[in-house]
């Protein structure tokens, strides 16, 4: 697949996606009656919403510039066009996924270790207390950065063997950021609390609540290997 197209249609992905969280975000301001649906009792205001708007669209508009500069430098670690073998596409996209995911979990529980790096980077995350779809990006730029070594060295290594799989990839891009808005939407979870070790809307609605714990994003496993699982004290 052509290098162009290629960073287009990946493109595309996040902002689709940023679309989605954008709607979901002004739902859970504006439609009242959704409010019964809602993790936490505490309203959002709309004032905290466009107050926070230019560092999300700030930060949204360098993810798509840095994704552009290094899916296209990262083009000849692809398949040079689109394979459709299932088996190989569900391998390395639980593989990203999985690899992602760990180093997010290290990176989340040093930014809560860390004094310094708490009170001048992941503090900003933490403004959000009960969280709506879109504050999955409002954070320092430096934050997002960081955690998008992820992905890349897992593609890394995964290029040492085979290429990548560009529909892994894509399939990858887009249940990682869909499931970013759902654990941040501030709903509860109808289907995923339901899906052993997936990190439903209510791990990480908590770990906003209550700046401590549930480090994990996508697979909570890692918060009981880790001893690092709360639960909710009100429930
Ligand atoms: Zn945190
Ligand atoms: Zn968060």
């Amino acid at each position: 697949m052509d290098q162009q197209i290629f960073v287009f249609y990946s493109i595309l992905i996040i902002i689709c996606c940023n679309v989605i969280g954008l709607f979901l975000s002004l739902v859970s301001i504006h439609v009242n009656f959704l409010h019964r649906y809602r993790i936490q009792k505490r309203k959002i205001k709309a004032k905290t919403f466009y107050n926070r708007l230019p560092l999300i669209l700030f930060n949204i508009v360098l993810l798509m510039i840095i994704s552009s500069i290094g899916l296209y430098c990262l083009h000849p670690l692809f398949e040079s066009s689109i394979n459709y073998d299932i088996r190989m596409i569900i391998l390395q996209f639980f593989i990203i996924l999985f690899i992602d995911d760990l180093y997010f979990y290290f990176l989340h529980a040093w930014m809560h270790k860390n004094s310094f790096i708490l009170d001048k980077v992941h503090r900003i995350h933490h403004k959000a207390i009960a969280p709506f779809a879109l504050e999955y990006i409002y954070v320092h730029p430096l934050e997002w950065i960081m955690g998008y070594f992820g992905p890349f060295i897992a593609i890394f290594l995964i290029s040492l063997f085979t290429p990548i799989s560009i529909l892994a990839f894509w399939i990858y891009q887009l249940v990682r950021n869909i499931h970013e808005l759902d654990v941040h939407s501030g709903f509860k979870s109808i289907f995923s609390r339901w899906i052993p070790f997936w990190g439903e809307s209510e791990h990480h609605d908590l770990h906003h609540e209550k700046l401590d714990g549930n480090y994990a994003t996508t697979f909570t496993i890692w918060d009981y290997v880790f001893k690092t699982k709360i639960d909710d004290d009100k429930e």
